[in-house]
């Protein structure tokens, strides 16, 4: 067997499907690494170093009021209901019901979740609501699993269970409506700037971090089949990853990312990384088809949602998207859609610190 054949098998993957979304990924590298330069640019520096990678957004001016929890709920269920009527009244069904759970206390630790309930169908959505920006958009998230989980909600329990690589398709959506929709109503570049951070983020971490990591782990299973590696070893192997897929966007490398990235040491699971490339560019393209298909999205996506735990990945595009994922054109059109944005936030960055 290869080393890759069980990864690929638990996320229900296949190996073409693998190698053209690494191909798409190396050929729009560029791209993530105007994300990264940006946003160095917006912290007054060229280039990012492995310490910003847990920075906080930069600050462009005092963070405006916080959002009162109603207020974001009603905010959530407009732009939800914007993709359908549905959608919308499920998120008041939720906070009807009382199903939301996002007070601030001494007790609570920052952080959101959600879970579900096998035999009722129902969700919970547990948080810890500031009134933030990101707080905002985090809820929008929770709330999406929770409409994955009602969507399926009448399936029988063995059709219910989805994969990791399918896992963040509602919640990503959910989250990248309700930023659209706050986008529109921001009162200027420094509120646009906080809601689009994140967003922005996630390409240098999906599209350079996370293939430097797979870039590690396959070399290290190549040298591994001929002996032991030592530790001076691994950290040229991390070098070599982190320089090859950041390029001059990064200062310098983290050699010793093996050693604090818990996802190397989880005994059972290997290549616990491509899932998340995966995750991150699927569900992407999953929204940016809303537009392209206009009325008939919102049943395609339900749908799409209902099979998640019944088909491959590769049907389910192919069955509700007609796209093929072991073909490069869907990750090549997402990307060209990704950089769209980035070239709006680089924009913006300018537009903030010229002044
Ligand atoms: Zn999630």
């Amino acid at each position: 067997m290869h080393f890759l054949d069980a990864p690929l098998h638990v996320n229900k993957i296949q190996q073409a499907t693998l190698d053209t979304l690494l191909a798409v990924c190396e050929a729009s590298a560029p791209v993530a690494r105007r994300a990264a330069r940006a946003m160095a640019r917006a912290a007054g520096r060229e280039q990012l170093g492995p310490w910003d990678l847990r920075a906080p957004a930069p600050e462009f001016s005092s963070a405006g009021a916080a959002l009162p929890f109603d207020t974001a709920l009603q905010l959530i269920a407009a732009a939800y209901a914007g993709v359908d009527e549905e959608m919308g009244d499920f998120v008041n069904l939720m906070a009807e019901r009382r199903w939301i759970e996002g007070t601030v206390t001494s007790s609570k630790r920052p952080g959101a979740y959600c879970t579900r309930f096998p035999k009722s169908g129902n969700s919970r959505v547990y948080m810890t609501y500031g009134g933030s920006s990101s707080d905002v958009i985090t809820l929008a998230h929770e709330l999406g699993h929770a409409f994955h989980a009602w969507a399926m909600r009448d399936l029988p329990d063995s059709q219910r269970s989805y994969g990791m690589s399918l896992a963040e398709t509602a919640s990503t959506f959910g989250e990248t409506a309700v930023r659209d929709a706050m986008l529109q109503r921001a009162p200027d570049p420094a509120a646009r700037f906080a809601i689009m951070w994140e967003e922005i983020a996630a390409l240098p971490t999906f599209l350079l971090n996370i293939p430097a990591r797979f870039a590690f782990e396959n070399a290290f299973y190549q040298r591994r089949s001929e002996r032991p590696l030592r530790p001076s070893e691994l950290n040229t192997l991390m070098a070599e990853a982190w320089t090859r897929w950041y390029g001059d966007a990064m200062a310098e490398p983290d050699p010793l990312f093996w050693a604090s990235k818990l996802h190397f040491y989880i005994s059972g699971l290997s290549f616990y990384n491509f899932p998340y490339l995966f995750g991150y560019l699927f569900s992407t393209g999953v929204y940016f088809k809303r537009e392209a298909l206009g009325g008939d999205f919102y049943a395609r996506y339900v749908a799409l949602l209902r099979d998640t735990g019944r088909m491959t990945a590769e049907q389910l595009a192919r069955e509700h998207l007609q796209v093929s994922l072991e073909e490069p054109a869907f990750w090549a059109q997402t990307i060209e859609r990704l950089s769209a944005r980035v070239a709006e936030f680089e924009a913006l960055v300018s537009e903030l610190t010229d002044g």
